[in-house]
Order: structure tokens, then C-alpha cells, then sequence
């Protein structure tokens, strides 16, 4: 057996792979996998379907239902375009904060989740602990699901989920929920000086995207509800973050590609905004094809996640607040892991080092304080299993 690694050292390796959701993940994965193999823990993986990236879970302790999952995902978001000051992909530690893509989000927490499995795995705890690492989470949590459903057919069943996202090592209880689609506006191309006998797909597709902005005004005026209040905003928000079309300025424009993504409070459901849009989606299509007969517009999902709902008496609520000490009500308006866990029958809460307001940015860093809060928050784990 070789010497098990710090924390810090196992982040720091983390960070060195450049596990953008875009690429494979599979040399982090080899790397674990073969670093636990070396500590005397067995690993499985589920493959991505096209083979490309994979999940990796693992069990340490009693053969034995009952346990505690740390959940966290390999992948990390784009650097390009964004000024970094450092080497997005070496750890470089300045003036008390982490620097690196992933630190906050979330390869720090992985870090102490695989440092933890291996000190219950030597130190022979009597409840199990279990390792799960998805793929892919950043581009709409499309890597759990699978994963989750391998882990209860191969590992006895853990009874709390923790999954480490950015709360500030703050119990978070609830989520929303989030829905995206890409849609596809398809139009007739004409001459520009001709356009009323042409469809345009790009001024087709603004109608949706106004509409969305029309959503969000009126989203923003209602009388909040009370389940609700504790969210930042506490109204849905519909947002278009990507776009592409046309071919040339004096061309009706024949194709529009852009998302529409739904952040839903628990007021109210994702199929209930499925539906509304698939009505706005079927009026400007009728709108299109009075023109043309040939115009039209698909939606397809890219990624729903289900809300985290706050559990009466939940186990894993209750790991985190007595280890965090943390009795205070939060909830987050990002969508996580953790929501498909509890659809999966598992209690299930948020609590990991660092601030959300860090991930995804230039720069992204954790705090040493944060990290060593993490430390502490799975030194106290084991004490407890
Ligand atoms: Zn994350």
C-alpha cells in the first residue's frame, strides 16, 4: 500500500486534469480508480453511452445497507475566453484563497470525499461510507441519473446522500427545479428586399425569446407564495443563454438554434412551463407557416432536473446540521445532483466548502479557510460513522 494522500495534494491533482464537460474524464477517472485500488478499495464505473466519460462510485466499511453517499461531478465549465491570472488548471494558492478551475466547483470537495472514503476504508468504520463521482453535471446533470441507478443495483443501499456543491459548508434543503430545450426555428429563405414572401427563422425565434422576457416581467410581479419566499429570486426564471442563425444579412434567415431554460420555484411544476411554451412554440409556427407551409419549429429537452424538496425528518438534513452545527433554513436557486438522488428514494442535502458565487468565474478559487471547513466537516464524519 502506498502512503494515502492529503486532501490538498488529491485536490491539487484533481484541478491538473482539464475535465471540461465537452471532453473525456476518463484520465481523472483512470487516476482515481487506480489511486484507491492502491488504498485497497474497489471502484465501479458506469459508462457515458458513447464511452467517452464515466461515473465512478465506491464503498468502504460493513457490507451493510445504510451508509452515507458523498456525491460530487468530475466536470468542470469552459475556460476559454475568460481572463485568468494563473493557470486555470494549477492549484496556486495566494493570499489565503485556492486559485483553480474546479476548486470551488466542485474538485475540492471531490478531494475531501475521496480523502474521507479512504481514511473510513483504514479506519474501519461500522457505518458505510460511499464515493460517487458523475460526468457531465454542468451541462444539465445528465451524468447522475445513470449512475445513481448502477449504484443501487451493485452497492447496499446508503440511507443520506451529501452532495457537496458550493453552500459555504451550510445545509441547503432545497433547490429548484430546471428544464431546458433547445429549439429549432426553421424558415423559408427569400431575398431580403422580398422578405414579406419569406419566413424569417431568426425573427420568428425572437418572438419566443420575447416572450420569455415577457414571462419573466410578469414571473417577477406576482405576489410571491409563501413555499417560495426563501428563494433568490423567489419567482421562475426563463432564460435564453446561447443563439445562432442566419446565413447572410440579405438572406431570410432559414435556420435559428437557441435554448430556453426554465428555473422553476416549487410553487409550481416544470410541465406546467413545458406546456406554455409549447403553446407560444405552436402560435408562432401557425404565425410562420401562414406565410409558408414549409416553416417550422421543433423543441427537444436537453436536461431536466427535479427540484430538491425539503424532507419532514431527513436523515442526511440531520448528518448536516449536527456536524455543521448549522440550524438555519437555506435553499439555492441552482439545480444539483441532489434532487435526482431524492427522486431516487434517498434523503438527500447540499453542504460543501465554498461560495457558488465563485464557480464558474475567472479566477474561480476557494477559500483555505473553506477548504479546512471541509476538513473538519469529514473528520467529524467518520468520528460519527
Ligand atoms: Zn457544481
Amino acid at each position: 500500500m502506498t502512503q494515502p494522500l492529503a486532501a490538498r495534494t488529491l485536490m491539487e491533482k484533481l484541478v491538473s486534469f482539464p475535465t471540461v464537460s465537452r471532453d473525456s474524464n476518463l484520465p481523472l477517472i483512470d487516476w482515481v480508480e487506480e489511486y484507491l485500488d492502491t488504498q485497497g478499495i474497489a471502484c465501479h464505473r458506469h459508462y457515458s453511452p458513447d464511452g467517452g466519460k464515466a461515473a465512478l462510485f465506491a464503498h468502504a466499511g460493513p457490507n451493510a445497507a445504510g451508509g452515507v453517499v458523498l456525491s460530487g461531478h468530475t466536470d468542470v465549465v469552459p475556460v476559454d475566453g475568460q481572463p485568468w491570472n494563473t493557470d486555470p488548471f494549477t492549484v496556486t494558492e495566494k493570499d489565503g484563497r485556492i486559485y483553480g478551475r474546479g476548486t470551488c466547483d466542485m474538485k475540492g470537495f471531490d478531494a475531501l470525499a475521496i480523502w474521507a472514503l479512504v481514511e473510513a476504508h483504514h479506519r474501519g468504520v461500522k457505518r458505510p461510507l460511499q464515493l460517487a463521482l458523475s460526468y457531465d453535471e454542468e451541462v444539465g446533470c445528465i451524468g447522475a441519473p445513470p449512475m445513481i441507478d448502477r449504484m443501487l443495483q451493485v452497492l447496499p443501499k446508503a440511507s443520506a446522500v451529501i452532495v457537496g456543491e458550493p453552500s459555504m459548508m451550510q445545509a441547503v434543503t432545497g433547490h429548484k427545479g430546471g428544464k431546458g430545450f433547445h429549439t429549432h426555428v426553421v424558415g423559408f429563405e427569400v431575398h431580403s428586399s422580398l422578405m414579406h414572401t419569406g419566413v424569417n427563422a431568426i425573427m420568428s425565434g425572437a418572438k419566443l425569446i420575447e416572450w420569455a422576457n415577457e414571462m419573466n416581467q410578469q414571473n417577477s410581479a406576482k405576489p410571491v407564495d409563501v413555499i417560495d419566499a426563501a428563494f433568490y429570486p423567489p419567482w421562475t426564471t426563463l432564460h435564453v443563454g446561447m443563439i445562432e442563425g442566419g446565413t447572410a444579412h440579405n438572406i431570410t434567415a432559414k435556420d435559428c438554434r437557441f435554448g430556453v431554460d426554465f428555473r422553476c420555484v416549487p410553487s409550481e411544476t416544470l410541465a406546467g412551463w413545458e406546456e406554455l411554451y409549447r403553446a407560444k412554440v405552436r402560435e408562432v409556427e401557425a404565425e410562420m407557416q401562414a406565410v409558408h407551409p414549409e416553416a417550422w419549429i421543433k423543441i427537444k429537452e436537453r436536461f431536466s432536473v427535479p427540484a430538491l424538496r425539503g424532507e419532514t425528518e431527513g436523515e442526511a438534513e440531520r448528518i448536516a446540521r449536527q456536524l455543521t452545527g448549522d440550524n438555519a433554513n437555506h435553499v439555492v436557486s441552482y439545480g444539483t445532483e441532489a434532487g435526482q438522488f431524492q427522486e431516487r428514494g434517498y434523503s438527500a442535502v447540499i453542504c460543501g466548502p465554498g461560495d457558488i458565487a465563485q464557480a464558474h468565474q475567472p479566477n474561480e478559487y476557494i477559500t483555505a479557510q473553506q477548504f479546512s471547513a471541509g476538513e473538519a466537516f469529514m473528520a467529524r464524519l467518520l468520528d460519527s460513522l
